[in-house]
């Protein structure tokens, strides 16, 4: 590493990603969809693969000199189909987003109906909401939770399915604490003659551990972010069935997407050999406690836990008995450098922009080495903020009590060490 050039030539960016890198140290991250990359990661991203064009595929590209980033596209593809025995995989999409563009596209046309899990009941923008490209191009029709159980009613969906004839379901969600039935869904999509879109963006990590069931036999395409529980870097990729390899192959590149950032293609290959260690699957296993704990911890603190508590790295904590509204809340954590994100529980009466709750994931406390006391210490210091709302000297001393956590689980050490050496020489 050496942030010195970076000082040099740029001292504005040096100054950001310096303060960025001791804002991640400094703040509990509980938002569900972070991770802290490993150094191989980040020295990966950082290479001079940046810097080639390589439109098309391993072996199959439209410009000369693509050997060595061949062999780092190939080691992300094979990689990612051992860890989910998947048939195919394309590591090419720069984005979740983009790669559930490419998988829509793959099997319906505009114009058709698909069927995804509403935004306010835990499902993404890309899911058929109308302000995103999915509900603008496609007819949607949104399947909630159960009111009663705030859990997915299986046979709900059926029914709705059987009287949209969708051409796909989507499975997966954003904020859905709950195991999800891949086999009932494509059940549902068999009868109907619907395709499965699996969207496993935020639980592609439990899966590959071998934690959560898996989409990979049932659904035609799955599609996953890789910077979220896979804790790789920024980007996503495809799996599917053979046989539409080629199609989700071409889709991408050219369908959808011009050249493949082949430096966060060998970042991928990284995460997906580290995601294969036996460290992986204790991390996860961790996170997951984790998560149970904190659940555990809110509770018995008065919180509301939606649909009563969490299968996987997440939970949505309704507020509602704390007086607090979801923003409101997001604001004071913020303020004792816990970060959250204000969220919508099902059939919330606020608007999303104020919301009913938040929402809490321990991927990122857990790769810092947190346990289960931290996570209790970390259920009492969220409730101690609540109640500190408005109380300076209660909430600066939240704020202390935060400050010698972060300082007890170091992230980036010798990063912040070069940093501090850097920017003190300025002084
Ligand atoms: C995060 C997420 C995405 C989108 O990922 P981006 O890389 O932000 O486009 C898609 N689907 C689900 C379910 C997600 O949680």
């Amino acid at each position: 590493m050496k942030p010195d050039m970076l000082k040099q030539t740029d001292p504005e960016v040096f100054d950001a990603v310096r303060r960025e890198t001791n804002r991640q140290h400094n703040n509990l991250e509980l938002i569900a969809s972070e991770n802290f990359v490993s150094e191989a990661v980040l020295e990966a991203l950082g290479s001079p693969l940046t810097n080639k064009y390589a439109e098309g595929y391993p072996k199959k590209r439209y410009y000369g000199g693509c050997r060595f980033v061949d062999i780092a596209e190939d080691l992300a593809r094979e990689r990612a189909k051992a860890l989910f025995q998947a048939d195919h995989a394309n590591v090419q999409p720069h984005s979740g987003t983009s790669a559930n563009i490419a998988a829509y596209l793959v099997l319906a046309d505009p114009g058709a109906t698909i069927m995804g899990l509403n935004l306010s009941h835990g499902g993404h923008l890309s899911h058929g909401h109308p302000i995103n490209f999915s509900g603008k191009y496609y007819k949607v029709v949104q399947y909630t939770v159960d009111e009663k159980t705030e859990q997915l009613d299986y046979d709900a969906i059926r029914k709705l399915a059987l009287e949209h004839k969708p051409k796909i379901v989507i499975s997966g969600a954003s904020a859905y604490p709950r195991t999800l039935h891949f086999d009932r869904f494509q059940e549902i999509c068999d009868e109907v003659g619907a395709a499965q879109v699996a969207d496993i963006a935020h639980i592609a990590g439990p899966i590959a551990a071998g934690l959560h069931p898996s989409p990979v036999p049932h659904a035609q395409i799955v599609t996953t972010t890789t910077h979220k529980t896979l804790r790789g870097p920024r980007g996503a990729m495809i799996l599917c069935k053979q046989e539409f390899a080629e199609a989700v192959d071409k889709m991408v590149f050219p369908g959808t997407q011009g050249g493949p950032l082949e430096h966060c293609i060998a970042a991928k290959a990284v995460a997906f050999k580290e995601a294969m260690s036996d460290g992986f699957k204790e991390y996860q296993r961790q996170t997951l406690a984790n998560a149970k704990a904190l659940a555990d911890g809110l509770a018995s603190r008065g919180f509301r836990i939606v649909s009563g508590g969490t299968d996987n790295h997440l939970m949505l904590v309704d507020l509602r008995p704390k007086k607090v509204t979801g923003r409101d809340a997001e604001r004071a954590l913020g303020k004792v450098r816990i970060t959250v994100n204000r969220n919508t529980i099902p059939f919330d009466p606020e608007k999303p922009f104020i919301a009913s709750g938040i929402r809490l994931g321990t991927p990122a406390l857990t790769t810092r080495g947190m346990k289960e006391p931290e996570m209790a210490r970390i259920a009492e210091l969220i409730e101690r903020t609540i109640a500190s709302i408005g109380d300076e000297p209660a909430t600066e001393k939240v704020k202390e009590d935060v400050k010698e956590l972060t300082g007890a689980f170091p992230l980036y050490a010798e990063r912040r060490t070069e940093y501090k050496r850097l920017h003190d020489e300025d002084a």
